[in-house]
């Protein structure tokens, strides 16, 4: 499929900042739009003109792809140091009403989600409302978006799982994409949204896998065969084709292929999952990447204190450890390394046992902290530490590192 470009320009007000470029394994989601808006006579408004539309004005939103009828526009590039606004979740910017979709590794938020606007019809214009029931996609529109979000699918890797709608990132009250939300019927399609993105998913699901598309053109990678990635001395050769590289390194044993951001690709790497929590043991701090990559100075996400504690979620054998990191009224994740990782003594265990039931986890000690997870009563939790002054701590549970109040009147010590 073709993919015409025209980007915004008026950055920053519609794009938020990543620090550094874009790199492929960044965006881990693809979140589904709708336009929300159509033309005089209920038909589509062009991916053309909402591109040209957001590349011009300042509305504080963007998304990466539009797609229409006739194809896709793009409007804010994946490998820029910029990412679109689209579903609401900013780095930094969690708010309650907002539900975090999380899969355990990843937050779908801007900076790690894809954002791709459907363009659509109305029965009838003499409301354009978002409760209206006749919103529905042109049969050539709806077919470009299967094809299209499954290419982006193959590209960058992303399973249909991590095909979500903005009402499913944000709220049930952010009913986008409109045809593909609610239980009311769709006068278009005598179905309900819930259904119809049911049969959406289904036929992502079923779309013949299309042959891969080359890497942009820019992107020329070269697979790099070292020991690792740090130890570039290692090298014994740099291949554009992945196959040859990996030739090079079944004949050297201990010796691994490697892409551009040092991500190692071959022999595969084993992964153990785990939910371990560290204490960080680096006088000079560590640093939190983005990949398991300790020679790229751009893929520094946050410099870890010393005695700072990480939830770990994964560990890679060659000593790259998946964590989680909770502080500045945020939860960070990314990878460090394990040997300026050290197990904590004297952590302890309490259950919850709230009178209302519940126990929040949250960004930071005090109410004011976002909410990121909730306990019911029965769950267990570790103590990491208490915070001096205050019934609060930063604890563990489960997949979640946070605070909560660690008082008695809502858990008791097991
Ligand atoms: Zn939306």
């Amino acid at each position: 499929m073709n993919i015409n470009r025209d980007y915004t320009t008026v950055n920053p007000d519609n794009t938020g900042a990543r620090g550094r470029k874009g790199v492929k394994s960044d965006y881990r989601w693809i979140v589904i739009h709708y336009v929300g808006n159509a033309d005089a006579n209920g038909f589509e408004t062009t991916a053309k003109n909402n591109c040209i539309y957001y590349r011009d004005a300042k509305v504080g939103a963007s998304a990466n792809y539009y797609v229409d009828s006739t194809g896709v526009y793009q409007s804010v590039p994946w490998d820029s140091d910029r990412y679109a606004w689209h579903c609401g979740v900013g780095i930094g910017n969690e708010n309650k009403y907002q539900y975090l979709l999380n899969d355990g590794v990843s937050q779908c938020n801007n900076a790690t989600a894809l954002g791709v606007e459907i363009c659509v019809c109305k029965l009838s214009v003499k409301t354009k409302n978002v409760g209206d029931t006749d919103w529905y996609f042109n049969e050539a529109t709806y077919d470009h978006a299967v094809e299209f979000v499954r290419y982006l699918m193959d590209f960058f890797d992303i399973d249909i799982s991590h095909v979500v709608r903005h009402q499913d990132v944000n709220s049930i009250h952010k009913r986008c994409p409109r045809p593909f939300t609610s239980d009311d019927v769709n006068v278009y399609y005598k179905k309900t949204g819930n259904t119809l993105w049911k049969e959406f998913k289904e036929k992502l699901a079923a779309v013949d896998t299309p042959p891969k598309q080359p890497e942009a053109p820019t992107a020329s990678i070269l697979y790099r065969v070292r020991k690792s990635w740090a130890d570039a001395a290692s090298q014994l050769g740099a291949f554009s084709s992945l196959k040859n590289a990996e030739a090079l390194a079944d004949k050297n044993a201990g010796y691994y292929v490697f892409d551009d951001t040092g991500r190692m690709l071959y022999p595969e790497v084993s992964t153990a999952a785990v939910c371990q929590a560290y204490q960080v043991n680096a006088p000079d701090g560590l640093n939190l990447r983005s990949t398991p990559n300790s020679s790229d100075s751009g893929n520094i996400v946050k410099i870890l204190g010393e005695n700072t504690y990480v939830l770990a979620l994964k560990e890679q054998e060659d000593g790259w450890v998946y964590v989680k990191y909770t502080g500045d009224n945020r939860v960070y994740e990314g990878w460090v390394y394990k040997p300026f990782l050290s197990i904590s003594a004297g952590l302890y265990g309490k259950m919850v046992s709230s009178p209302d039931g519940t126990l929040n986890i949250r960004t930071k000690p005090g109410i004011k902290g976002s909410v990121i997870a909730v306990m019911g009563n029965g769950f267990g939790f570790t103590v990491l530490e208490p915070v001096p002054g205050t019934n609060w701590g930063l604890i563990w549970c489960g997949e979640t590192i946070g605070y909560c109040d660690i008082s008695n009147a809502y858990s008791y010590r097991v």
